[in-house]
């Protein structure tokens, strides 16, 4: 993926216009730690970040732009993305830009940290600022997040550092206090959408089947997307059927079990994301009845796929009932979320719907 600059990204725009409010009052504080969930573009953030610092023909930009209703004069710096320096921050290859990032063992060897702290007893070379970008910080062996310490807590001159983690709870907390933490969000679907068919040339259509079920993650959108979903979707169409007969508890909880546990000769339980993404299909769907029951046009279906099983199952999710089913699966999710068990949360499901 190529480099973007502050304005070209997508969502998180309170905190792109926060960041770049304070790179042009010189305020940034020198160590930042994104904290959010994984696939929602915090590296993008940072290094979007580091080259706005660095660039040597910086412009004002409204970020807010396209959020609709910002004050005209109410600009912000941003990178110019042209120039020697942006492009080499795009490419990797500045000298003042250090990035860290997990090797294939999903780890950053205290040698390469050690390394990047050795460079940063220099001024900058031929940048303003020198910037260590560490990705997934979580990732630092404990003895590479002590070495780090008295960097992060008096950052040489011209030196700042950004470090990005989906689980911030897993530094050590002598690392987290010394950071300025800015939580990322998910992504709107909306914005899952438009990143995949802007960045990654997917379809429209592709695009608008696979962001609602990525909780908000373009990562986990680009994980689904090529994939066959119809295993998944079979399981929600299957529960949805299942529960809209009125059967007994004790049948619903059966019924749960085909979404928890692997089925079939496999013991194996199915993940908490995989079980999240039935759910979202499943939230998807009882949307869908609630439009075919408020006589909407078939075209705004999500599921344009599931139009006849949908039509069959209108009747017995009539009246409030597709509502209510709706927010049990989003409580669901929450729970999901909050590291419940996917038996426990899909049992719950089945005897609420
Ligand atoms: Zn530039």
């Amino acid at each position: 993926m190529h480099d973007m600059t502050l304005r070209d990204l997508i969502g998180h725009r309170r905190l792109t216009t926060l960041l770049a409010r304070a790179i042009e009052r010189e305020s940034l504080p020198p160590t930042l730690l994104f904290a959010g969930p994984s696939g929602v573009g915090k590296w993008a953030v940072a290094r979007a970040t580091a080259q706005t610092v660095n660039c040597l023909d910086p412009v004002k930009t409204d970020l807010r732009q396209g959020s609709g209703g910002q004050a005209a004069g109410d600009l912000a710096v941003d990178a110019c993305g042209k120039c020697r320096s942006c492009d080499r921050v795009a490419r990797g290859v500045h000298v003042d830009v250090m990035m860290l990032e997990p090797d294939e063992r999903a780890s950053i060897k205290i040698d390469l940290v050690r390394e990047v702290l050795a460079k940063t007893g220099y001024r900058p070379f031929e940048g303003r600022k020198r910037v260590v970008l560490i990705r997934e910080a979580d990732t630092l062996e404990p003895q590479s997040q002590n070495a780090l310490l008295k960097s992060l807590e008096e950052p040489p001159p011209g030196t700042m550092f950004i470090l990005t983690t989906s689980v911030p709870g897993v530094l050590l907390p002598t690392v987290r206090s010394r950071c300025m933490r800015l939580r990322f969000g998910r992504l709107t679907s909306a914005e899952v959408a438009s990143a995949l068919v802007r960045d990654h040339d997917y379809s429209d259509v592709d695009a608008r089947g696979a962001a609602p079920l990525a909780g908000g993650s373009l990562g986990q959108a680009l994980a689904l997307i090529d994939n066959d979903l119809s295993m998944f979707r079979e399981l929600a169409m299957g529960l949805l059927q299942h529960t809209a007969g009125r059967a007994d508890s004790q049948s619903r909880v059966q019924a749960a079990s085909a979404l928890h546990s692997g089925g079939g000769s496999s013991k194996k339980e199915r993940t908490r994301e995989d079980v999240a993404i039935v759910l979202r299909m499943m939230a998807s769907m009882l949307r869908d009845l609630e439009a075919i029951n408020s006589g909407a046009d078939r075209a705004v279906l999500a599921n344009p796929l599931l139009t006849g099983d949908l039509e069959n199952l209108a009747r017995a999710y009539s009246g409030d009932r597709a509502r209510v089913a709706f927010g049990a699966v989003d409580r669901a999710l929450t729970a999901l979320e909050r590291n419940a068990g996917t038996k426990v949360v899909t049992e719950w499901l089945a005897v609420q719907m």
